[in-house]
């Protein structure tokens, strides 16, 4: 049951506790002319040229950050008291398969491909993609697109790059649209392959980007998926090209992806369009080709060491000065909150750092420090998805998606140091208030807009149609 609502919004379980207080949710948020005045939070903006302010200000205008600064006086606002609370930009994944939702840790001990052990025979490969993904019906995409956004715009995260692999008709593309679009944050619509007769894919591309994409004043953009272990890639990354579209795609050493990334290494076919997703397994001279090019990578960093993709290639994308960002990947495996991501990243890298310190290696690399692991999982997914005009950070003219963090919380207070308590210290329940472009979707720890109990039962029937349809057993002690 969903706790009663007053007519401002507040939940009785607020009221019963007494460090929340029931303010009123302001009205008509993100709407033009509406005015939103956060005062007084622990403003970390990610943005140098603003700079951060232990006691600061942020004013709100319509979909837009106006003004940023220690103290901000603004007429006919409605003030959010943001004491307590740190104020930073949302957190953005740039690579993360939605549609997978409902079958959330279903594969929590696979690896990604089979290596012909028995132990091994329940893999991501041939249990999720050859099997369970291809008995979708649209239906099922939306549902479970919709779920999983509204389960990361719930944690923080106010952007996604979807990478809807789900693409086995024009009706399945709809639908992982709609499912996007629904779920009301940021989202980047990645159109990569289906599995049927008839699919739409790549081809498609056109009639999606003409009909959901026209305009570019919306929440949704669109990448193309050109993946090279599928055949006729070379298709679709022409298609994305002529499109304007940039082209992303996992890069993997599995499928005998490493020689064929050398070898469109050597072609020069890569460019500053490019997203690429883990890069474990690859040639130093296909890494030189990717920073020389201005490619983007995504790394998934718990997934790719808990699934065998490879070791993080952390290091080397920082040292040949690439732009880095965070993706969760696959809930099957993995929790998408970022919270995890940052750990996965910050502790990593220093474990390699510091071992090579220990071992008296005078050229060690530097520490990794937890305001770079903010950047990673914000600035630097809104410039790998080109979107750092309008996201990625708190500076006046961008678009406000914003995240108020509980500082006061049993598991952080007291504070002393604010880059360090969001990345070593917090999760998902610190998650406070989270608005994209303005309009405020979760409120003083509730999410607005939605039954989640219906939503959740009607992902409980798309699962339970995918198992059956799979021929899987759902043992939850398997
Ligand atoms: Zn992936």
């Amino acid at each position: 049951m969903a706790p009663a609502e007053t007519a401002s919004g507040a939940s009785a379980a607020q009221a019963a506790n007494p460090r929340i207080t029931a303010a009123p949710l302001p009205e008509l948020s993100g709407e033009p002319g509406t005015r939103i005045l956060i005062k007084g939070g622990v403003v970390m903006s990610v943005d140098d040229a603003v700079g951060n302010f232990s006691k600061g200000d942020v004013l709100i205008e319509g979909s837009k950050i106006v003004e940023v600064g220690a103290h901000i006086e603004a007429s006919n606002a409605h003030v959010i008291d943001a004491s307590g609370k740190i104020v930073m930009p949302g957190f953005i994944d740039t690579h993360h398969h939605q549609f997978e939702t409902g079958l959330r840790s279903s594969l929590a001990d696979a690896i990604v491909v089979n290596d012909g052990r028995p132990e091994n025979s329940k893999n991501y490969y041939e249990t999720m993609l050859l099997n369970f993904s291809q008995h979708y019906r649209p239906e099922d995409v939306y549902i479970n697109e919709l779920y999983g956004g509204l389960a990361q715009l719930d944690a923080g995260v106010t952007t996604v790059m979807d990478v809807s692999q789900i693409h086995h008709s024009a009706d399945h593309s709809d639908a992982a649209l709609e499912g996007l679009r629904d779920a009301g944050r940021r989202g980047v619509f990645g159109y990569f392959e289906g599995w049927w007769d008839g699919k739409e894919y790549p081809g498609g591309a056109k009639r999606i980007r003409e009909q959901y994409f026209s305009s570019d004043d919306q929440l949704l953009s669109m990448v193309m998926g050109g993946e090279i272990y599928i055949e006729g890639y070379e298709d679709a990354w022409k298609i994305g090209r002529d499109l304007d579209l940039q082209i992303a795609l996992h890069v993997v050493t599995t499928f005998g992806m490493t020689p064929t990334f050398d070898e469109l290494a050597k072609k020069g076919v890569f460019g500053p369009d490019n997203i690429f997703i883990h890069m474990t397994g690859m040639t130093d001279d296909a890494w030189k080709a990717a920073a020389d090019a201005g490619a983007h990578v995504s790394l998934s960093v718990p997934i790719e060491m808990h699934m065998r993709h490879g070791e993080p290639p952390i290091q080397k994308a920082i040292d040949l000065g690439m732009s880095v960002s965070l993706s969760s990947d696959v809930e099957c495996t993995m929790s998408a909150d970022f919270f995890t991501q940052m750990r996965g990243l910050i502790t990593l890298q220093r474990m390699r750092a510091n071992e090579r310190a220990l071992s008296g290696d005078e050229n060690f690399p530097s520490l990794m420090k937890s305001y770079d692991a903010i950047r990673h999982a914000t600035i630097e997914g809104a410039k790998g998805l080109r979107l750092d005009r309008k996201t990625g950070s708190l500076t006046p003219g961008k678009e406000a998606d914003i995240i108020l963090l509980d500082a006061e919380a049993i598991n952080v207070a007291p504070l002393n140091n604010a880059p360090g308590a969001v990345v070593t210290l917090m999760d998902r329940t610190n998650v406070d208030t989270v608005m994209v472009a303005g309009k405020i979707r979760k409120w003083q720890g509730k999410l607005l807009g939605h039954d989640l109990d219906k939503l959740r039962r009607e992902l409980e029937q798309s699962r339970d149609y995918i198992f059956e349809k799979a021929g899987v057993d759902r043992d939850l002690f398997s």
